[in-house]
C-alpha cells in the first residue's frame, strides 16, 4: 500500500519571542507524520496561507515517499519560482518529507545521507559587549563551554538601537537603526586587536559585516583584518553587488564566507566555481529545503568550497536539526553558527532559565556540549513538537523595526 499525504498543517509558535513556522505533514499510515521548518518570522502569515490554502490541496493524496518529485512540483506549481515565501513554505514540506522517509527507514537523516564522517558538530557562537571588557569576558565565558570558534561583534553590526535620528542628521531624518559605517571599521579592527592581545592566537575568530559597508571599504576592511587571522569575514559584499566578490578576492587572502540571504541556486553557481568564497552559509529553509542544500552541499564539495549553514534564532529546531544532520554527514563542512537556542538576554531566558520553553515546545532539539552539538539517534530529524505547549506562545505581527537602518543623512542602507 502506498503512503500518500493527508493533510498539510501550519503552525506558528513564538517560544522565545520570534515568530518560527513549523508544517506538519501527515500520511494514511497511522502514527507517521512528519515536520519541518517553515520559518520566515517577519512574514509568518502570508507563508502559512501559502502552506494552508495552496500547498495543501496540491499535496493531499500525493506519494509521501517522492520527495524529489514533490519538491519540484511544488517548486514550479504558481510557475514563478523562488523567493522566500515560496523557499520558505517548500522548505517545511520537504524537511517533513524527509523526517518521514528517516522514520521509514528507521533510521536518524545522517544515516541516509552517507553516515557520520564526524562524531560531532563543532559551533561557533556570537559574543558582544557594550566595551571590550565585556566581550572578552563573553569570549572567555564561550571558550569554558568548550567553544573554539567566536563571532566577534562590538555593538552589534555598527549601528545602534532604532531610534530617533542623531544629532548631525538633516532637519526630518526618520526614525531608524543609524550606521556609522566608516566608525564601524576604525572600532572593529581595534577590537581585533585587543582580543588577539588578551586572548591570544589559539581561537578562531569570525566576523560578520551584515553588507553594512560600501564595497570598496569592505575590500580595505578585509585587507586591514587580515593581520588578525580570522577564520571568515561574512557578508562583506552586499548581496546586490556580488561582482565585488571577484575583486575582494584579488585584493586580500581573507576567507570569505557569504551566502544567509541567497535563495536562489544563480546567486551561489558562479561563486562556487570560480572559488570567489571560501564557505558557503545559506540558510536552510529559505533555499527550499534539505533537498536543495545536499544538493549545494555536495556541489560546493567539487570546488573546495566549505559549508557554515546560517544557524540564527529565527529559524526552529527542525532546521537546526537539519543544519546538523548534513553538517555530520559533509566532508566539506567548515563550521556550523549555533545561536537559535540560546538566544542571550532573552526575557524567556531570565526567566525561565535557558532553553527551558524551547524544550518544553521542540523536544529532542540536538545538544551542545562543551563545544561539540550532537543530534540523537531517533529516526527522521529527531525532533518532537508539542502542540500543547506551542500554543502557549502566540506570535505577534508587527512591523519589524531593525531592518529600518539608515545613514546619517537619513537614507535607506540594507539591514
Ligand atoms: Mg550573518
Amino acid at each position: 500500500m502506498s503512503i500518500t499525504i493527508t493533510n498539510v498543517r501550519a503552525i506558528l509558535t513564538a517560544p522565545e519571542g520570534i515568530n518560527l513556522v513549523v508544517v506538519r505533514v501527515d500520511t494514511n499510515q497511522p502514527g507517521l507524520f512528519g515536520y519541518g521548518c517553515a520559518t520566515f518570522a517577519y512574514r509568518a502569515l502570508t507563508v502559512r496561507s501559502l502552506v494552508e490554502d495552496y500547498l495543501r490541496q496540491l499535496l493531499i493524496g500525493r506519494d509521501a515517499e517522492a520527495i524529489e518529485e514533490i519538491w519540484q512540483l511544488v517548486h514550479q506549481n504558481a510557475y514563478w519560482r523562488n523567493g522566500p515565501i515560496e523557499n520558505n513554505a517548500l522548505s517545511g514540506i520537504d524537511m517533513a518529507l524527509w523526517d518521514i522517509k528517516g522514520k521509514l527507514a528507521n533510521m536518524p537523516l545522517y544515516q541516509l545521507f552517507g553516515g557520520k564522517v564526524r562524531a560531532g558538530v563543532p559551533v561557533y557562537r556570537h559574543a558582544d559587549g557594550r566595551d571590550i571588557e565585556e566581550l572578552c569576558s563573553n569570549i572567555e565565558r564561550y571558550r569554558s563551554q568548550g567553544i573554539t570558534h567566536i563571532r566577534c561583534q562590538s555593538g552589534g553590526y555598527g549601528g545602534g538601537g532604532f531610534g530617533l535620528a542623531p544629532a548631525g542628521s538633516p532637519d526630518g531624518a526618520a526614525s531608524g537603526v543609524y550606521l556609522d559605517p566608516r566608525g564601524y571599521m576604525r572600532a572593529t579592527e581595534a577590537m581585533f586587536d585587543t582580543i588577539r592581545s588578551r586572548i591570544g592566537e589559539d581561537i578562531e575568530l569570525i566576523h560578520d559585516v551584515h553588507e553594512r559597508l560600501q564595497p570598496i571599504d569592505a575590500i580595505r576592511f578585509a585587507q586591514a583584518l587580515e593581520k588578525f587571522n580570522l577564520f571568515f569575514l561574512e557578508d562583506a559584499i552586499p548581496l546586490e553587488q556580488g561582482d565585488w566578490l571577484r575583486e575582494l578576492r584579488a585584493k586580500s587572502s581573507i576567507p570569505i564566507a557569504q551566502g544567509e540571504l541567497f535563495n536562489h541556486p544563480l546567486e551561489w553557481r558562479n561563486l562556487i566555481t570560480e572559488r570567489l568564497i571560501d564557505f558557503i552559509r545559506v540558510h536552510l529553509s529559505q533555499v527550499g529545503g534539505i533537498t536543495p542544500s545536499r544538493k549545494l552541499q555536495i556541489f560546493a564539495e567539487q570546488f573546495g568550497v566549505r559549508t557554515a549553514w546560517h544557524g540564527p534564532g529565527d529559524m526552529s529546531p527542525f532546521a537546526h536539526a537539519a543544519n546538523i544532520h548534513i553538517d555530520l554527514a559533509a566532508r566539506n563542512f567548515g563550521v556550523q553558527e549555533w545561536s537559535g537556542t540560546e538566544p542571550p538576554n532573552s526575557v524567556i531566558q531570565e526567566l525561565r532559565g535557558p532553553r527551558d520553553a524551547l524544550l518544553d515546545v521542540f523536544p529532542g532539539l540536538p545538544e551542545f556540549r562543551q563545544g561539540y552539538v550532537y543530534p540523537n539517534d531517533k529516526p527522521g530529524l529527531g525532533v518532537d513538537f508539542n502542540e500543547a505547549e506551542a500554543a502557549k506562545y502566540p506570535c505577534e505581527h508587527g512591523v519589524t523595526t531593525w531592518t529600518q537602518t539608515r545613514l546619517r543623512d537619513g537614507s535607506l542602507h540594507t539591514p
